[in-house]
């Protein structure tokens, strides 16, 4: 509604960065950190939130940083980080294309000592020294209840629209929604594929055809990102379902929180690029000193079970009525998300 929107939209604040911590006097030593983003298509957060909190982040720290993006190319990937072990980085971080890729990528840095960092996603069968995300098994916890809240108890046919198949998060994001929604009696899945390196386009033509094998009995879509429940989003459009068939998402990307904000996608997940680049600032400049970082926890590496030292931050769930949440937050500026139709 109306009074919602503008609770959102109608404060000023136009949000803050993080301060960081002040790290003590050490980054005179720490060499070079190159981090390699995966893509500009599969998610409009690689360059609009994480590469500003992340420069903010070495900045800060007094850190020399190389951030490049790969462009969704895997080889591309792999040329960045020979060119910037060629330049003497100290540390690696990537958010990888694929595991295979990735795990060359770090096997590679260790021959030449340099310490490799997981962003984001987990490179199974890599040697990365730590893995720096979010909690994305709870991602998809909160996308799945999201969704059942949305639904409510009544019978309902869901169709999942999952993330990119070589994405290991992907993986976790399903298993976390379906632990939710598996557990309701009156849902029935009538649709589930993955979508090949989140694209939207082929997003769009994946769900157009799992629609239409439902005979357009569809209630409730799990979208795995903000992009894909957009894609979904156009079809229901076109079928005139569009705000009748709740969406979910993740990223509360600026379309993302408009869709909320207008009914059409019933929730996003916040997971808040300052809180994750300062932690991947804060563990590469402990690597860069041989001192160890701290961690939250563990993750097992599904593919030989090793298991890689972990911070896993906590995700947010954000319907219409916390949009503002974010925008407080810094997570977007409410004059770029008020521009819409509500
Ligand atoms: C990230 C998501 C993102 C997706 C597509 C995942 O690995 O965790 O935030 O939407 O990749 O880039």
């Amino acid at each position: 509604g109306a009074a919602l929107t503008l609770t959102a939209c109608g404060s000023d604040d136009g949000g803050s960065t993080g301060s960081g911590s002040d790290d003590s006097g050490s980054a005179a030593e720490v060499g070079k950190v190159g981090v390699i983003l995966p893509d500009t298509e599969s998610s409009v957060r690689w360059e609009s939130a994480d590469r500003p909190a992340l420069e903010a982040a070495f900045e800060e720290a007094g850190v020399d940083y190389d951030i490049q993006n790969a462009e969704g190319d895997a080889e591309r990937m792999t040329q960045i980080a020979d060119t910037m072990i060629g330049d003497g980085v100290t540390v690696l971080a990537i958010v990888n294309l694929d595991s295979e890729s990735g795990a060359a990528i770090q096997e590679k840095a260790a021959s030449q000592g340099v310490a490799t960092i997981d962003y984001d996603r987990l490179t199974l069968g890599g040697s990365a020294e730590y893995y720096v995300s979010f909690d994305n098994t709870v991602v998809g916890e909160l996308q799945g209840q999201g969704l059942a809240d949305c639904l409510g108890d009544k019978e309902a046919n869901i169709v999942y629209l999952n993330g990119s198949p070589t994405d290991n998060n992907a993986t976790l994001f399903a298993e976390g929604a379906h632990s939710v929604l598996d557990e309701i009696d009156s849902y029935t899945v009538v649709g589930e594929q993955a979508v090949p390196d989140w694209d939207n386009e082929e997003a769009a033509t994946i769900f157009q055809q799992l629609y239409t094998a439902a005979d357009g009995k569809v209630d409730g879509v799990l979208a795995a990102n903000d992009g894909l429940g957009g894609a979904a989003i156009s079809i229901l459009e076109g079928n005139g379902q569009a705000g009748k068939v709740p969406v979910t998402g993740q990223d509360a990307t600026v379309e993302g929180l408009q869709n909320v904000l207008a009914g059409t996608q019933c929730m996003t997940v916040y997971k808040s690029a300052t809180q994750e680049a300062q932690a991947l600032a804060d563990v590469a400049i402990a690597l860069a000193n041989g001192e160890e970082a701290e961690v939250t926890g563990t993750t097992v590496d599904s593919s030989d079970d090793t298991e890689v030292p972990s911070i896993l931050l906590e995700p947010q769930s954000i319907t219409k009525d916390n949009v503002g949440d974010v925008i407080e937050d810094g997570g977007q500026k409410a004059e770029d998300v008020c521009t819409g139709e509500f």
